[in-house]
């Protein structure tokens, strides 16, 4: 057997396009989505995203406003300027590029950002709303993994849903989200007994360690549904969390890396932003 390839781009392209016909009605009534970004010092990787993030929004309609801020920017300076983005009503999604230059707080900084522009979905209210089911923000990476596998046609509930690794970013929202689909979910870390084990009883494996092709053929039960969200650079090329070339061979369907996960995650941030200008 070779596994379907999950084409991340294509859907997201997809979503993308459903998107701007939203975009397009909103803007019509006089609503038209804005997205703040704030990028604060000058780390280059945060850079690029922040441009890819903008690129997106611009494609779709969606205002962006990128508020780049120098390195020595000091907690309280960052903090009037989210103060003013969460008054600010032609605004209705903020997102804090992370990680931040030392010595400012991440925790005080998300925690101010106003749950409902909160598009990110890392504020406590917004994941405390995750987690008992409410309505509310969600992280943008996970909710882009159960995304992908709806979209690939594979029905969730009842099936047995292996996450390896619980940050968070990722981990933990994709166990939430799989749980809210009524899957069965076991999330495995760096402190489980026997992962290998573990994911052979996976019928959708999540991987999101960060560790270049953790996962073996030998651990992925034949038939099962693989996600990949890690990114590691390896001689200067990308690669995942899971053995791509040996895996294909067993799953039923594999995402790739780069061109799976990726793309979704800006495609949901999009979609948060459309969600929050619709709710305003
Ligand atoms: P993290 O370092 O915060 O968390 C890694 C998790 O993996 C931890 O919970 C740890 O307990 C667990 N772990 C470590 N070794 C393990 C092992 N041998 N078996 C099982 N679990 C183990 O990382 P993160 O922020 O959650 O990101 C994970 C990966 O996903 C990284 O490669 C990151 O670059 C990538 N990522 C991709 C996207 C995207 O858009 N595609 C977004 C976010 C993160």
């Amino acid at each position: 057997m070779t596994a379907k390839i999950i084409d991340g781009k294509a859907i997201a392209k997809e979503i993308r396009g459903d998107l701007a016909k939203q975009v397009a009605e909103l803007t019509k009534e006089g609503r038209q989505p804005g997205l703040a970004v704030v990028l604060v010092g000058d780390d280059p990787a945060s850079a690029v995203y922040v441009r890819s993030k903008k690129r997106a929004c611009e494609e779709v309609g969606i205002n962006s406003l990128v508020h780049r801020l120098p390195q020595e920017t000091t907690q309280k300076e960052l903090l009037a300027l989210i103060e003013e983005l969460n008054q600010d009503p032609k605004i209705h999604g903020i997102l804090v590029q992370l990680p931040l230059p030392d010595g400012l707080d991440e925790e005080i900084v998300i925690n101010a950002i106003s749950p409902k522009k909160d598009v990110d979905g890392f504020h406590p209210i917004n994941v405390g709303n995750l987690h008992i089911g409410q309505e509310g923000f969600v992280p943008c990476t996970p909710a882009g993994v159960v995304e992908l596998v709806k979209r690939t046609g594979v029905s969730i509930a009842g099936k047995n849903v292996v996450v390896l690794g619980r940050s968070n970013i990722v981990g933990k929202p994709v166990a939430s989200l799989f749980l809210r689909e009524n899957a069965t979910v076991t999330i495995c870390h760096s402190r489980t007994k026997d992962v290998a084990a573990e994911c052979r009883r996976a019928d959708i494996l999540i991987a999101a360690v960060g560790r270049p092709k953790l996962v073996q053929q030998d651990w992925v039960k034949p038939g099962a549904v693989v996600i990949d969200v890690g990114i590691n650079r390896v001689d200067g090329e990308i690669v995942g969390d899971v053995d791509f070339e040996q895996v294909k061979k067993v799953a039923e369907a594999i995402t790739p890396v780069p061109g799976g996960v990726g793309p979704m995650t800006i495609a949901m941030l999009l979609k948060a932003t459309v969600e929050a200008a619709s709710r305003a």
